[in-house]
């Protein structure tokens, strides 16, 4: 029928490939609509469609490409959802409720800026924030990470990254709306960029699960070419997040080495280009780690790198990662590094540890050991 994972499909896809066997072009949309609307990832469930056609969608791999492996909660209500992918490989993705005092409502990125009527949730619905993860481990290296230590197994593709979406939605509890997703689990988004691509554009596809660009966020290490990709092709539209972690080269180098590849005069250079729309702003992560980016001299010359450009800057206070050699900041010098960034102006929050009892939390998805897998197995279409 066609190379691609039918859940990768756009319904013009599916209808070239539905050409072929004969079938009606509505099968097109009703079939998109089933995975991306409904939510159903297997062919046999898709009750209005052929039993033939059913039989021959389940032979040319229409299936889910994950099973819940595991599901973890923690007190918060965050959720780790723990997949497996059919040989053998895990990734993670974590619901996470955006509670009114959680403090965390940056993790709704997209929607606290510019809010849509319509869209906000009566006050006795609770929004959850969805993280995906793009990729099976991480190439980036950041030293803090606990993804980036592990390597990378393979990029996720688009099916793969989207059906953490279709899967996630059936853990959300009945007064729960999934309203914003942002792409900051395993993975770098945009050195993947075109399955990160077709994941965006069939999330936001009107026939199918429908989100609004503006809902979703991105973030990025600052792969520089990947930034104006991504600000071409969708117009700006897209949240961006960027993880900054240091404002200068020689912090910036040791803790993320991409730096080496995209310094930072070229990074902001990138993201003042980057197409945001009025009132939109870029976030600004940046991870405190003791003794390394948390000085008041750290947190002056931060204001200074990002003086002219439209940001709200979100401090993570870094979550244990095992061998790392690294620890969080006290929390007075988290403290004191948020007032002072305030003190210039800026809109700084700290963001609220989450999920962190079930290792959910920044910097925590890993790889289980053991569980590399360097292929991908998948029937023949
Ligand atoms: N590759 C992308 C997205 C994945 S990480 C990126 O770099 O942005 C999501 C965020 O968690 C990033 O800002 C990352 O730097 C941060 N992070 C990673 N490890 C962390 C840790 N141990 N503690 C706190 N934040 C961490």
């Amino acid at each position: 029928m066609s190379d691609l994972h039918p859940v990768g499909r756009f319904p013009e896809e599916w209808t070239a490939a539905l050409a072929a066997l004969g079938e009606p072009k509505y099968r097109a949309t009703q079939i998109f609509r089933w995975i991306h609307r409904r939510g159903e990832l297997e062919a046999a469930k898709m009750t209005d469609l052929p039993l033939a056609l059913r039989e021959r969608l389940a032979q040319d791999g229409l299936t889910s490409p994950f099973e819940v492996v595991e599901v973890h909660r923690a007190k918060d209500g965050t959720r780790k959802l723990v997949l497996g992918m059919p040989s053998g490989g895990r990734i993670e993705c974590v619901l996470i409720p955006m509670t009114p005092l959680s403090g965390d409502a940056d993790l709704a990125a997209a929607s606290d800026d510019d809010d849509e009527p319509g869209l906000v949730a009566p006050s006795e619905r609770t929004r959850v924030t969805l993280c995906v993860s793009t990729q099976f481990g991480c190439a980036m290296g950041c030293v803090f990470c606990a993804s980036g230590r592990a390597g990378l197994g393979r990029g996720l593709g688009a099916d793969e990254i989207v059906s953490q979406v279709i899967i996630a939605r059936r853990y959300l509890e009945p007064n729960e709306d999934l309203t914003n997703l942002v792409f900051m689990g395993m993975g770098e988004p945009l050195h993947h960029y075109d399955e990160t691509a077709r994941a965006l554009r069939l999330l936001t596809h009107p026939e199918g699960t429908g989100m609004s660009p503006r809902r979703i966020t991105v973030s990025t290490v600052g792969l520089v070419p990947g930034l104006k990709k991504l600000g071409a092709d969708f117009a700006g539209k897209v949240g961006l997040a960027v993880s900054l972690h240091a404002p200068d080269d020689v912090t910036r180098d040791r803790i993320v080495p991409m730096n080496k590849r995209y310094p930072l005069n070229e990074l902001i250079a990138a993201l003042k280009s980057y197409p945001l729309p009025r009132r939109r702003r870029i976030t600004i992560e940046y991870t405190l780690i003791d003794g390394v980016n948390d000085t008041d001299a750290h947190a002056d010359r931060l204001v200074r790198v990002l003086s002219g450009l439209p940001v709200k800057v979100n401090l993570i206070p870094m979550n244990p990662v095992e061998g790392s050699g690294f620890q969080a900041s006290p929390p007075e010098r988290v403290d004191a590094f948020q007032a002072r960034v305030a003190g210039y102006g800026y809109s700084c929050f700290v963001r609220a540890r989450r999920g962190d009892e079930v290792s959910a939390a920044c910097g925590q998805l890993a790889l289980a050991p053991g569980l590399i897998e360097l292929g991908r197995s998948r029937a023949p279409l």
